[in-house]
């Protein structure tokens, strides 16, 4: 067991630490400071989660992202991808919901993709979701050299 970000080799506590919170391999410094972020930018914890999913398959994107109006939860820049992770559908207000439908409008406006992920489909079914945003990634690139 080694960082991902450092290749240090973690201890056992570490090891525990680091998949319980993101469900990934840091050690303490690189944990800390993942923890640090999410506080600081207020993004939900399984953007940090499917951050390292992403990277595991390849895809470099960026965490906590500002986009010059908003801290965006991920970031996509080359095929201009923004994912936004949900705190669970069932808490979702009207309001909420038109927020968010408008947003999605704005960024469609500016050549941005925003895509919404709930919380829990992050960390239950990771693979899956970074599989679909590969493919989603891949279909915005092919879009790209059409335009
Ligand atoms: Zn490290």
């Amino acid at each position: 067991m080694i960082c991902l970000e450092c290749k240090k080799k973690l201890s056992y506590l570490d090891h525990r630490a680091s998949i319980e919170l993101f469900q990934t391999e840091l050690c303490s410094t690189h944990r800390k400071r993942l923890e640090r972020l999410v506080n600081s930018n207020q993004i939900p914890r399984e953007a940090a989660i499917l951050y390292y999913g992403l990277i595991e398959a390849g895809v470099k994107p960026m965490l906590a992202w500002w986009d010059g109006k908003n801290t965006v939860d991920l970031a996509i820049s080359r095929v201009k991808l923004n994912i936004e992770v949900d705190s669970g559908y069932e808490s979702l207000s009207h309001e909420q919901a038109l927020n968010d439908l408008e947003a999605a409008m704005h960024s469609f406006k500016n050549g941005f993709t925003t895509i919404r992920i709930p919380n829990f489909l992050i960390r239950n079914h990771l693979q899956e979701s970074v599989m679909n945003i590969v493919g989603i990634i891949e279909g915005l690139k092919l879009n790209v050299r059409v335009v």
